[in-house]
């Protein structure tokens, strides 16, 4: 497709209140109440989102309803040179949703939601929530696999990789996008997928908020009535972590999941001697029959969990422990792959992984290990943007600090423990709360940069949307 040129947002052309109030006005005009600025009453609620984190406050956050609301605020930014973000379900580890001094676009009032059973397709809108997605699906005994929480948006994760509770047996979120309809810099909506705009199809697949706004996302359902599923918990100990992640790497494509290092927090359901001690906490789903899940599940039960809630259930109660801390707090995050095939981490590499966790600052901390293997290892690396298809195991050093004065006593940690874990480049996007260039290298590693920055200058040459992992153009 022909490529147009925008103008670039690196500096603003807005120097007074009174020129910011005249670039908004033709938005105000168009979107009336739902256009917030930091005087408007709920402001302060929709320029929020999951992290905390250093202050950044957004001139407006524009509520869209439809593709030429949208259009009109990429109109102003492109105009005025106020930086842009895209807001789905404000689950970003980066926070990128949130620009300081720049206009937001909130798709949250796109929550549209339709599961097509005769299609066996799923079509949500820009700024429907997984959970929501997940539910809607159930109700038909169909699925689509996402992650493990339903605050999440669905764009926001598919767009990154979308790796979860059904992953090794279905693939990655991204291997089940069909299309995209998507609103360009230039204010043009087009379709992408295996026909129209291939390029884009192929960016939008792991190449983030960086090409436009996708306002529906054509997702493959697949029938799924029952998952067997649940949580294991264990005592951390090196053999037992080991012997987990190893029963993990050998066990079938039908299981999905992963295995959580940390410090027990007091759920009613461990005993009580648990709570404050270092566990190894496995969230599983089988999409198999119960019999084999019996048999998949075997080595794990013979490690003797603490705690083991593994039962026939319907997909959607996967997602029923919610989404974690209700947050507010600031996180980091850092993210690799280890190893290939069926390989699993040594008792040398679990035991420093335990250690890590117990240096951990007061807060929130884990090392968080999912086996990739199974469907997602069954699509070539240059298929998708997302292109680590060949490693064993994506583990995350992760945390949450207990306040802002706790973050850079998290961030060292989070560095350290990476460190010491050998979890260093390449990286997975949606993982990743720190966005430099080497990290954006990380993410795309080898040719994928390369070609995203190719498609990068037809849809996208002025770099309007640069609040995200920026592939520059
Ligand atoms: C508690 C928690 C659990 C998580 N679990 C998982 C998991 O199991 N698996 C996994 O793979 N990831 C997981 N994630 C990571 C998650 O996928 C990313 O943080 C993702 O960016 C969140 O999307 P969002 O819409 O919620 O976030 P937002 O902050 O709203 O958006 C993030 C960015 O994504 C882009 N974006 C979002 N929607 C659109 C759109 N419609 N059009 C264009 N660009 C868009 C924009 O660049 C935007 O700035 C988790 C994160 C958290 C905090």
């Amino acid at each position: 497709m022909a490529t147009q040129e925008t103008p670039g947002t690196t500096g603003t052309t807005i120097t007074s209140p009174e020129a910011l109030d005249d670039a908004l006005a033709p938005l105000a005009a168009v979107l009336g109440d739902r256009l917030l600025t930091p005087s408007s009453a709920g402001f302060a609620d929709a320029a929020e989102v999951y992290l905390g984190g250093p202050e950044r406050t957004p001139v407006a956050v524009a509520r869209v309803r439809n593709t030429d609301e949208i259009a009109a605020v990429l109109d102003v930014a492109r105009r005025t040179g106020l930086p842009l973000g895209v807001r789905a379900g404000g689950h970003n580890l980066a926070r990128h949703a949130l620009v300081d001094g720049g206009i937001v676009v909130d798709l949250r009032l796109m929550d549209g939601i339709e599961i097509d059973t005769e299609a066996g397709v799923g079509r949500a809108q820009g700024g429907a929530l997984a959970g929501a997605y997940v539910a809607a699906a159930g109700e038909h005994g169909l699925a689509t696999g996402f992650g493990d929480t339903g605050g999440v948006g669905l764009a926001g994760i598919a767009l990154g990789g979308g790796i979860g509770y059904l992953s090794r047996a279905h693939g990655l979120t991204v291997d089940n996008v069909l299309g995209a309809e998507v609103v360009l810099a230039d204010g043009r909506v087009v379709r992408a997928d295996a026909d129209e705009n291939p390029d884009l199809y192929w960016a939008l697949r792991g190449g983030g908020g960086n090409f436009g706004v996708v306002t529906r996302l054509d997702l493959r359902l697949r029938e799924l009535p029952v998952v067997t599923g649940g949580m294991f918990v264990w005592p951390a100990d090196p053999g037992v972590l080991a012997g987990v992640l190893a029963a993990f790497a050998q066990a079938p494509a039908e299981l999905s999941g992963m295995v959580n290092v940390m410090v027990a927090p007091p759920l009613p359901m461990l005993p009580a001697e648990a709570h404050g001690k270092p566990v190894v906490m496995a969230l599983a789903c089988f999409t198999g029959s119960a019999d084999q899940a019996e048999a998949a599940y075997a080595p794990l039960r013979a490690l003797g969990p603490l705690h083991d809630s593994i039962a026939e259930i319907a997909y959607p109660e996967m997602f029923a422990g919610g989404g974690g801390p209700e947050s507010g707090l600031p996180g980091d995050a850092r993210t690799g792959f280890l190893g290939a095939g069926a390989w699993a981490p040594d008792e040398a590499w679990a035991a420093a992984a335990i250690k890590a966790v117990l240096a951990a600052p007061r807060g929130v901390a884990a090392v968080n290990l999912r086996p990739m293997g199974g469907a997602i290892g069954d699509v070539d690396a240059a298929d998708t943007a997302f292109a680590h298809r060949d490693a064993a195991w994506m583990v995350t050093v992760q945390g949450l600090a207990q306040d802002l004065d706790g973050a850079s006593a998290l961030g060292e940690w989070v560095s350290a423990a990476s460190a010491s874990l050998g979890v260093a480049g390449p990286g997975y996007v949606n993982f990743m709360a720190r966005a430099t260039e080497q990290d954006v290298r990380d993410a795309y590693p080898g040719a994928t940069l390369d070609r995203l920055r190719e498609v990068k200058r037809t849809y996208d040459p002025g770099n309007l949307f640069a609040s995200n992992h920026n592939v520059k153009p």
